[in-house]
C-alpha cells in the first residue's frame, strides 16, 4: 500500500513518505533527475523540491525498494504540482549590475557554474535532527519568493528566496545543521554562505557584510554564520534567504513545515 496523493504547490518544499514493510532496508527516489535517499524514522520518507517554474500537473517520483533478501522492486508515486501565482516587481539597482561587462560576464557564468555544482550534489545523511528556522528570530519580511524581477527596466531571473529585513551587522544563524559549502564574495549575492543540509537541501544567506564561517566547517542550527550587509546586486541591506531542493528553487518558508 502507498501513501494517498500528494499535491504542492509550485516552488515549494514537501516531507515525502512512504510506509514500512518487513525487511525493507533501502528506499531510493529518483526526482528531477537526481537520486534521493528516503530515511527510516519509523516509516521512510525524505524531503522534495518543486520549482518555482516546474510544470502544473502529475510528477512521477520513482522509487527503488530494496530488501533483505536481496530482492528489490519499482514503484511510481505521483506528486500533483498545483499552480501559484506570482507578482512583479520593480526594482532599481546600480548599472553595472544590469549592463554587465564582459569581466563580469565572464565572473558570473563561472560562478554560476560552480554553485550549479554544488546544487546538482545530494549528500546522503540527513545532517539536521530538528525543525528549520528563520535565520533572524522574529524577522519581518520576506514574502517575495518568486516574485517576477524587473531590474532598472530589464527583466530578470524570478526571485528565488526571501528578503528578510535585517539592519547591517545583524547577526544571521544558521536555518538548520549543516556544512559550510561556500563562503566567499560573488558578484550579483555579494558575500555569501551556502549550507548543505543533506538529501539535496541547501540554504543560502546572501549580500551579507561579513562572512563568520569556512568551507568544510559544520555548523549548528542557530550559530552566527554572517552579519547581514548590503553586497552585491541590492537596493538597500537585507538577508537574501533561500533554498534549494534537489535544484529547485523553493520557497524557505516551505521548509519550516518538513519537520526534523
Ligand atoms: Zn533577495
Amino acid at each position: 500500500m502507498l501513501t494517498a496523493a500528494l499535491s504542492a504547490g509550485q516552488g515549494t518544499a514537501i516531507r515525502f513518505e512512504v510506509p514500512d514493510e518487513p525487511g525493507l532496508v533501502a528506499v531510493e527516489a529518483t526526482w528531477r533527475g537526481r537520486s534521493v535517499p528516503l530515511v527510516k524514522d519509523g516509516n521512510w520518507s525524505t524531503v522534495l523540491g518543486i520549482d518555482l517554474d516546474d510544470a502544473v500537473g502529475e510528477h512521477a517520483v520513482d522509487l527503488e525498494y530494496s530488501y533483505r533478501d536481496g530482492s528489490g522492486t519499482s514503484r511510481t508515486v505521483d506528486i500533483e504540482v498545483l499552480s501559484r501565482e506570482f507578482p512583479t516587481t520593480r526594482l532599481e539597482v546600480a548599472p553595472k549590475y544590469v549592463e554587465l561587462s564582459e569581466e563580469n560576464q565572464a565572473r558570473t557564468a563561472r560562478e554560476r557554474e560552480e554553485i550549479n555544482a554544488i546544487y546538482a550534489r545530494v549528500s546522503s545523511e540527513p545532517l539536521w535532527h530538528e525543525p528549520f528556522a528563520v535565520p533572524i528570530p522574529g524577522a519581518t519580511g520576506g514574502r517575495n519568493f518568486g516574485h517576477r524581477r524587473v531590474f532598472n527596466e530589464q527583466p530578470r531571473a524570478p526571485h528565488s528566496g526571501a528578503d528578510l529585513t535585517a539592519a547591517t551587522g545583524a547577526p544571521i544563524q544558521a536555518s538548520n545543521r549543516g556544512r559550510v559549502v561556500l563562503a566567499k564574495e560573488l558578484f550579483f549575492s555579494g558575500n555569501a554562505v551556502f549550507l548543505d543540509h543533506g538529501l539535496g537541501i541547501y540554504s543560502v544567506y546572501l549580500h551579507l557584510s561579513e562572512i563568520g564561517v569556512e568551507p568544510g566547517q559544520l555548523v549548528e542550527r542557530g550559530d552566527v554564520i554572517g552579519r547581514a550587509g548590503a553586497t552585491g546586486r541590492v537596493t538597500g541591506p537585507h538577508l537574501h534567504w533561500g533554498f534549494r531542493v534537489q535544484g529547485a528553487r523553493v520557497d524557505p518558508f516551505s521548509l519550516l513545515d518538513v519537520g526534523s
